[in-house]
């Protein structure tokens, strides 16, 4: 890519009255904005040239100002369940994963929002190699362009903001791409088929909460009550388990969406009796759902996930005590699914 084209504003950066706002400065007609998002969120254009209906000196003055480069695919894995798992790169080398998970009822593009995660969850690949940067808002909405057109036969249905990173620090650019997603303009996905994921933020669930948006609310619990939660997530730290509990009720009461806890499976750290009954005391009276995700094996920890009874009895016990959740089981295995994996060895590969 030229240094001209690194410096150049991307126009997935833009929203329908950005862009608006900017064709009128250079004397065009607003009109043009519409045609250009729907040139690049509906048909998939990746380069203004390819934009027919508008004029040839346009798409010149276009392409002069504003960038609309493809992502650079560093590897793109299939697993034997045809979860596919693709490896990005940006123009400073940065590189991130996004994942297509077809199943049976719905096919999912879980996209990461940051280089790098400065959370450090202590199960997660995605935290081992630190934060770099945020991504922008073309970053993120430009990994589901890509896997659009080139995952056809598995047309997607649900976006989930669960790849690298913690969206909700990454704030701006999230609700940007979000609100591209949404916009009947541009990609016209239902918010309810979005989901945001978060390890913890509390002002930003609360911020979220304002925001107006229908978009589910999934947040990563790994622990039964602040002391269990402490050692897996550094940043129950500063936004302790009690207070999140709150703030996620908050969040349902406020938005009249179901939140969302995912809880990580740890042999003899997390499903013990002692987990399920903390679970059903602190979880008491609210109506929430509840995914038991197996852990996934990362070399640099030394956990073990569960066995499959272990699993059982843990989800038994937790509808004894009234807390119904469901066992997700991790797909695409053979491709390292665990979140941030592809990643991690990739940079480890290029480090040596
Ligand atoms: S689980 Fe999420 S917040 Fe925690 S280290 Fe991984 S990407 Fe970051």
């Amino acid at each position: 890519m030229s240094q001209e084209n690194v410096l150049k504003k991307d126009v997935r950066d833009l929203t329908l009255e950005e862009l608006s706002d900017y064709l009128v400065s250079i004397g065009e007609k607003p009109f043009r904005a519409t045609q250009i998002f729907e040139w690049i969120y509906k048909k998939g254009a990746a380069d203004f040239s390819a934009m027919r209906n508008l004029p040839q000196a346009l798409r010149k003055k276009l392409a002069a100002d504003l960038a609309l480069g493809p992502l650079t695919v560093l590897k793109a894995e299939v697993a034997l369940d045809e979860t596919t798992k693709f490896l990005f790169e940006f123009r400073d080398r940065e590189t991130v994963e996004t994942v297509l998970i077809p199943t049976d009822t719905r096919t999912t593009i879980c996209i990461s929002t940051q280089a790098g995660c400065k959370f450090g969850c202590k199960f997660c690949a995605s935290g081992i190699g630190g934060w770099s940067r945020n991504l922008d808002c073309s970053e993120i909405i430009g990994q589901i362009l890509h896997v659009r057109e080139h995952a056809k036969k598995h047309p997607f249905s649900h976006v989930v903001f669960m790849g690298t990173g913690e969206p909700l620090d990454n704030y701006e650019n999230v609700l940007r791409t979000i609100r591209l997603l949404n916009s009947q303009k541009a990609m016209n996905i239902a918010a309810r088929r979005i989901t945001i994921s978060t390890c913890g933020i509390i002002p930003q669930i609360r911020k979220l909460a304002q925001e107006g948006l229908q978009v589910e609310l999934a947040v990563s619990l790994h622990g039964y009550n602040n002391d269990s939660r402490n050692i897996l997530m550094p940043v129950n730290r500063r936004y302790k388990f009690d207070e999140l509990i709150a703030a996620c009720r908050e969040y349902a009461r406020k938005t009249g969406r179901q939140v969302t806890f995912e809880y990580i499976l740890i042999r003899n750290v997390t499903c013990s009796e002692v987990a399920a009954k903390e679970l059903a005391r602190h979880l008491a009276g609210f109506e929430c759902k509840m995914n038991l995700i197996p852990y996934n094996r990362v070399e640099e920890f030394e956990h073990e996930p569960p066995t499959k009874l272990e699993m059982l009895a843990f989800k038994t016990r937790l509808a004894e005590l009234g807390v119904h959740a469901t066992i997700r089981m991790p797909r695409g295995r053979d491709v390292g699914a665990a979140c941030g994996q592809l990643r991690h060895q990739h940079k480890i590969a290029n480090s040596v």
